[in-house]
């Protein structure tokens, strides 16, 4: 079952105009919130920075807060799974025509919700860490807008993807950006450093709480570039997103990082990070 236009109904009944801006342009936004137990982690930043999304391409908010809560309990609600995750997306809508501008009148917008079940790290994996591969970033300057326009990222992935590796980290100019679906940290000498927060970059909310979390830790975190050499010489790079959390990435274009397996920042982060979510959920 997914959530479709004020509906619930099974995914292959559900319709959309060919007409719909989302389809013809990718003239839209998304979201996607964890769900862990049934409770939606983050709710309110994840829906102010749709809210943030919406009004960056001259949108308005569809629905309340109160109204999401509802669409994600009834959505989660059909899959036992502990650790769900909710996309959520909104277009334009349908225009008359196929014209790139969209008018003076606002359209309907397509508002389309679904429920997926997160494949968190496995044991394994918090032994051994993950690959990661580093590719030109490509984008346009407004990442911060969360668009359903992913083409260059999607590329990226596949890149990754083909080199037996979880994510591709983006370089503009040399410099770290972000992942194709994900925030970077390095460690460098025990200090946490990301790329500052610019238009060129989406805020990442699970960014933003390792962020906190690392204060509550008195680790030294720092907002600054992050060269490609900063990089490759780093104690510990991880990747972070709300669908993934925080991965370890031990190996960098085939290249062993740090010492090769997880490092101590990470397991010290990762470790408050479960924490912070079962007390949330208690
Ligand atoms: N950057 C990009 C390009 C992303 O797609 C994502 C995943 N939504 C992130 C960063 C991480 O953001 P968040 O922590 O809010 O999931």
């Amino acid at each position: 079952m997914i959530y479709l236009n004020g509906q619930f109904l099974p995914l292959a009944d559900a319709r959309i105009s060919p007409l719909d801006r989302g389809f013809l342009f990718g003239d839209g936004v998304y979201e996607f919130i964890p769900v862990y137990h049934g409770k939606a982690f983050l709710l309110i930043e994840h829906l102010q920075r749709l809210t943030r999304s919406l009004e960056a391409i001259n949108m308005k908010d569809v629905l309340t807060a109160k109204q999401w809560a509802d669409i994600i309990h009834t959505l989660c609600a059909q899959d036992p799974a502990p650790a769900q995750g909710i996309y959520l997306q909104i277009t334009r809508g349908a225009g008359p025509n196929r014209q790139h501008a969209y008018g003076a009148q606002d359209l309907t917008p397509t508002v389309f919700a679904m429920a997926i079940t997160l494949h968190l790290l496995s044991d394994m994996e918090r032994k051994t860490g993950l690959s990661a591969i580093t590719t030109p970033d490509t984008r346009w300057e407004n990442c911060y807008i969360k668009s359903i326009n992913l083409l260059p990222n999607i590329l990226a992935a596949q890149q990754a993807y083909t080199r037996d590796a979880c994510e591709a980290i983006l370089l503009d100019n040399g410099y770290v950006t972000e992942g194709s679906s994900s925030n970077v940290f390095i460690v460098k000498n025990n200090m946490l450093i990301t790329a500052p927060k610019s238009q060129g970059i989406l805020w990442g909310i699970t960014r933003e709480f390792i962020l906190q979390l690392a204060q509550e830790k008195n680790i030294t975190c720092l907002e600054k570039p992050i060269s490609e050499s900063d990089l490759q010489n780093s104690d510990e790079i991880w990747i972070t997103s709300s669908g993934r959390e925080i991965i370890p990435i031990t190996k960098l274009n085939e290249k062993i990082i740090g010492t090769g397996i997880p490092g101590p920042i990470w397991q010290q982060v990762e470790n408050h990070y479960q924490y912070s979510k079962e007390k949330f959920l208690s």
